[in-house]
């Protein structure tokens, strides 16, 4: 197969994934029921790994006075990408970012160098105004669920903070198979708000940490965030296009303008460090990049339909309800078939769906109680019993296999 013809906006199509509206607005995707599976599962998994690396988790709002943004600069910086509204008489700004709001809790009691690192995390949704010509599929959008978080440290914190980063972005690209993984790191951009001292710092700390890890890394300067410089992850699909998801940008600067500060072990205010970071990138460009990289055969554990149960007549339609009731009780994500088409073309319609596993439900079947179990390879498995499929594939899920 040529894998360059993969384009996610069909195959989301084909497996009623999402679909975008015109009279909704270019760069708003709207995701059906089986598509919101699998964002919900990427989001759990998400907070799975992040609460077991010492993550809590914040609600920010979506939109912020006007005074926010002239704080964090992005007036100056980044007004032309914004959604500007009013509220009264004052302006507001849909967040472009969630870095203001986690900072405000930040901000919202006193901390000392006990309370430090605070590793802050949202799934937060922002809006940025793109022309619409640049707008495709999944891949660039206007609505953007970024999996955020900000790390308030110390400085003798920063570097093992971003190996910590580093080691739990690998570990999480690996469960999706992104082996091959380049780094960039990215220096002051023209615009920029900060001291030249201040950047060659922050820029130096990632050089060393990225050495000391040796890992090979390319140059790109002048490509950092208006507030420091970055390191980005670009990963390799299967279909051997790369993509910049994941990013640490280390900042030295809003901590300032937004005044932030705790009081360190000698008695005195001291500012901490804020470490920007994504993992997936946007949610929903990463979703896209799934979808093309599994080609649409989602591993079990994202497949919005993991069984399809089929009756081989509608005598054995009272046994498959059985067996799908049974099954559905693990928390296992079955539909049924249970139409009188001939089973050839209900097969084909359930791997036209990439459906993992189809059961299908005879006479035979009935009178034994055992299963017929075809999985992704096309080859099918008799005289299974009900409990030894259910409990092959919850470990099948456990593992993300
Ligand atoms: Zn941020």
């Amino acid at each position: 197969m040529d894998m360059t013809e993969v384009d996610h906006r069909k195959i989301g199509k084909q497996l009623d994934l999402f679909s975008i509206n015109e009279d909704a607005g270019p760069g708003l995707p709207l995701f059906h029921p089986k598509g919101t599976i699998i964002l919900n599962i990427l989001r759990d998994f998400w907070e799975e790994e992040h609460k077991k690396a010492g993550y809590v988790f914040v609600n920010t709002p979506n939109i912020y006075k006007s005074n926010t943004w002239q704080i964090s600069g992005h007036w100056d910086y980044f007004k032309e990408n914004m959604f500007i509204t009013k509220k009264e008489d004052e302006e507001y700004a849909i967040k472009p970012m969630n870095c203001p709001g986690h900072m405000f809790i930040y901000k919202s009691s006193k901390k000392s160098y006990r309370d430090l690192p605070i590793r802050m995390g949202e799934m937060g949704t922002v809006y940025r105004n793109e022309l619409s010509g640049n707008l495709t599929g999944l891949f660039r959008v206007v609505k953007i669920t970024q999996d955020d978080a900000h790390i308030f440290c110390t400085e003798n914190q920063v570097e093992s903070e971003i190996i910590r980063i580093i080691d739990l972005t690998l570990s999480m690209y690996k469960v999706f198979g992104f082996k091959d993984v380049k780094i960039e790191l990215s220096t002051k951009p023209e615009k920029a708000v900060g001291s030249n001292e201040i950047w060659e710092m922050a820029e130096g700390i990632l050089k060393k940490v990225l050495e000391e890890k040796k890992m090979k890394y390319e140059l790109n300067e002048g490509d950092g965030a208006f507030y420091g410089p970055k390191i980005d992850f670009h990963i390799k699909d299967s279909t051997g296009k790369t993509w910049q998801c994941g990013t640490i940008q280390l900042d030295f600067n809003l901590p300032e303008r937004f005044n932030l500060k705790y009081a360190g072990e000698d008695n005195t205010e001291h500012q901490p460090i804020m470490i920007h970071r994504v993992i997936y990138g946007a949610l929903e460009r990463f979703f896209g990049i799934l979808i093309e990289h599994y080609n649409g055969d989602f591993p079990t554990w994202l497949a919005p339909v993991q069984v399809r149960i089929l009756s081989f007549t509608d005598r054995n339609i009272e046994y498959s309800k059985k067996i799908s009731e049974g099954l559905k009780k693990f928390g296992i994500r079955v539909d049924e078939d249970y139409e009188s088409n001939t089973m050839s073309s209900k097969v084909m319609d359930a791997e036209l769906q990439k459906i993992p596993y189809i059961i299908t439900c005879g006479d035979k079947e009935e009178e034994k109680e055992t299963l017929a179990i075809r999985g992704r390879n096309g080859k099918v498995k008799f005289n299974v019993k009900p409990e030894d499929f259910i409990e092959q594939i919850l470990e099948e899920i456990k593992e993300k296999k």
